[in-house]
């Protein structure tokens, strides 16, 4: 198994927010075929917990950011350089807020948030002596100058699993796991197939073309429902067609 604290560590440790230790410490270059056999794991998972996406890159890049989350209040709370690093990005985007609520860390959130109800009340205090360009300068120096801490290790990880599928399209045993597995997301496949060589890329996409074909049936059968002249067909799968097209053509992480 990979060393998960370890790679959630690197996350933050090795990202480009982190003024201190930009070229420090190596990003985790060794691992990749675990990462692979991780990938095509979860790829092949029979079932899925309710709510879980079908999609292994977003279900191991939720796990992952979550694992980053933990490890950053765990061992890294009084780290000034990642402190910093979440004063710069001005906290975590909504998107992410609902997780952080839910590690339920108070301290971890005290420390960081302290730290940025001050930032704020610098900045309104600059801006109520706001007058010419000084204030202007300070306000754009307490602004948001890099993204959401989550968001961050969410792009990495997503990258991490992406390129290590893309690498691996060269195998037999890959492609037998992506035809019986569970899809691929829209923005997935399409960030495995960028990373992968151009006949690859074709493959994929040509694969996935016809589970989306699939279910783009699903939806218009739902469509067809809503039609008098249908009313009294029986429903089949296409019942949770919407909430699937919903996780599967979602737009790409920020
Ligand atoms: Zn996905
Ligand atoms: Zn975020």
């Amino acid at each position: 198994m990979v060393d998960f604290d370890r790679q959630s560590a690197c996350i933050f440790l090795n990202s480009e927010m982190n003024p201190k230790n930009k070229k420090n410490i190596p990003k985790p270059t060794s691992g990749q075929e675990t990462t692979l056999a991780t990938l095509l794991e979860a790829i092949q998972m029979p079932e899925l917990a309710a709510g879980q996406p079908a999609c292994a890159v977003c279900r191991l890049s939720e796990a992952g950011v979550e694992r980053s989350i933990r490890t950053l209040f765990a061992e890294f709370i009084n780290d000034e350089p990642i402190r910093l690093l979440v004063r710069r990005s001005r906290g975590f985007c909504a998107r992410h807020t609902p997780l952080i609520a839910r590690l339920g860390d108070p301290l971890a959130v005290a420390i960081l948030y302290s730290d940025l109800a001050s930032l704020t009340l610098e900045d309104w205090e600059a801006k109520s002596k706001g007058e010419g360009a000084f204030a202007r300068i300070r306000t754009k120096s307490t602004a948001a100058q890099t993204p959401c801490p989550a968001c961050t290790a969410e792009r990495e990880t997503e990258d991490r699993y992406c390129h290590s599928l893309a690498d691996g399209l060269g195998s037999d045993r890959v492609w037998s796991v992506l035809e019986t597995g569970q899809a691929l997301c829209v923005p997935h496949i399409e960030q495995t197939a960028a990373a992968a060589k151009p006949i690859f890329a074709a493959t994929l996409r040509k694969l996935a073309a016809h589970r989306l074909d699939t279910l783009r049936a699903e939806l218009d059968a739902i469509i067809r429902h809503s039609d008098y002249r249908f009313r009294d067909e029986p429903w089949g799968s296409e019942r949770d067609a919407w909430l699937r097209a919903l996780r599967h053509l979602r737009r790409p992480t920020d």
